[in-house]
């Protein structure tokens, strides 16, 4: 039993700054009031109490391949199979690659994120590695694979459709690179069978203007309608949408990777005409070859790039939500433990110092690493970091 006294808490999913104090026995919220204090007593009079973040999007397999190829094109980057991430993947160790994810794993939980939904290559080996690797750490990946037999204009749909059992037995959906290596033959089977299994299937869609200009002269619909008419429940990135692509994914859960975006130079995706919508995206770091999987990173910087790309300024309430909160409208969330605080929800919080008035701004204009003091889960209860 423990309790966290006197902080700014930025409470339920609505994220509303209370100052009280919080109860948790055995990793579970079970008090939140001004005048209850038992147990153990963490002193956050100068903090702040946050939701811990779920990363909407990694490739964490390329913690192999920190900072190299900078300067490519997203195609030379990452397209299957010839892309440098999959090349440098088909040519490293086991040993390599699960050291390089567990460091990974502990930079996110140092940094305040408890959960993550991973896009994992390399077939079920790829799921196998990934899941020995987060054994026993205080950080969850949501495993999403896929397969090889996927890719090609006439693949075997005998072997596509036993990749696609064997992934779901063991992964939490399936992810695809995007519409230009797979049919939509193909990508109609996986969500079906992602959807009949409970799972999530993900996908890519209109993460450069290049690629939604080929989506509309080969097949007259822009990769976002591709993705809404294939069934997928989770569409990623959304950068550069067309016609009436943000009415289409209005109802869609949609991961927007704003750093990633700009790295490879693609754009970056338009969040107030989405807030506008309706549509509450969540929030990815994408690759790690390009960024660190620091959401307090992503958040600074998706702050201030809004104002710099469509001259109005980004609800700083709302951006903190695409880090927390904004996971439990996704219909997904079966799979993930509410980031929220409130009684009878598990303890998934950090506690960071505090520097100004203003709550949203204290995280993501002010917070580093450092100033993070502690960080529980349910699995951990207590660590101070
Ligand atoms: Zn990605």
């Amino acid at each position: 039993m423990l309790t966290i006294k006197d902080g700014i808490i930025l409470k339920g999913q609505d994220l509303t700054p209370v100052r009280e104090n919080i109860v948790i026995d055995d990793g579970k919220i079970i008090e939140i009031a001004k005048d209850v204090c038992e147990g153990r007593i963490i002193d956050a009079s100068k903090a702040i109490v946050c939701p811990t973040f779920l990363n909407g999007h990694t490739h964490i397999g390329d913690s192999i391949i920190k900072d190299e190829g900078y300067g490519l094109s997203l195609g030379e980057m990452v397209k299957p199979p010839n892309g440098v991430k999959h090349k440098a993947l088909s040519n490293v160790e086991d040993e390599e690659i699960i050291s390089a994810m567990k460091k990974s794993m502990w930079y996110m939980y140092n940094s305040g994120t408890t959960h993550f939904i991973d896009y994992r290559e390399g077939g079920i080996k790829g799921v196998e590695l990934l899941k020995k690797a987060s054994k026993n750490l205080p950080v969850t990946p949501i495993i999403l694979g896929r397969d090889d037999s996927f890719y090609g204009e006439d693949p075997d749909l005998r072997k596509v459709k036993i990749a696609i059992r064997k992934l779901l037995k063991l992964a939490d959906g399936i992810a695809l690179s995007g519409f230009g290596e797979i049919n939509d033959e193909v990508a109609r089977l996986i969500t079906s069978k992602c959807k009949k299994a409970g799972k999530i299937s993900s996908i890519h869609v209109a993460e450069s203007m290049h690629l939604q200009d080929d989506s509309l002269n080969d097949f007259n619909k822009t990769e976002i309608q591709r993705g809404v008419d294939a069934n997928f429940n989770q569409l990623v990135h959304c950068t550069n949408p067309r016609n009436d692509d943000l009415k289409l994914i209005k109802d869609s859960n949609v991961v927007v990777c704003p750093r990633a975006n700009a790295t490879l130079n693609v754009g970056v995706a338009p969040l107030n005409k989405m807030l506008t919508m309706g549509i509450k995206p969540v929030l990815g770091s994408d690759n790690l070859m390009l960024n660190s999987p620091n959401l307090l990173r992503e958040l600074e910087f998706t702050l201030k790039i809004m104002s710099v790309c469509y001259k109005n300024y980004l609800n700083p309430k709302d951006l903190l939500k695409m880090a927390t909160t904004n996971i439990c409208n996704f219909e997904i969330n079966k799979f993930i433990k509410k980031p929220v605080i409130d009684v009878n929800q598990d303890a998934k919080l950090f506690i960071a110092k505090r520097y100004s008035k203003n709550p949203y701004l204290n995280i993501i204009n002010r917070c580093e690493t450092k100033n993070i003091l502690y960080t529980m889960d349910i699995d951990t209860h207590i660590n101070n970091v």
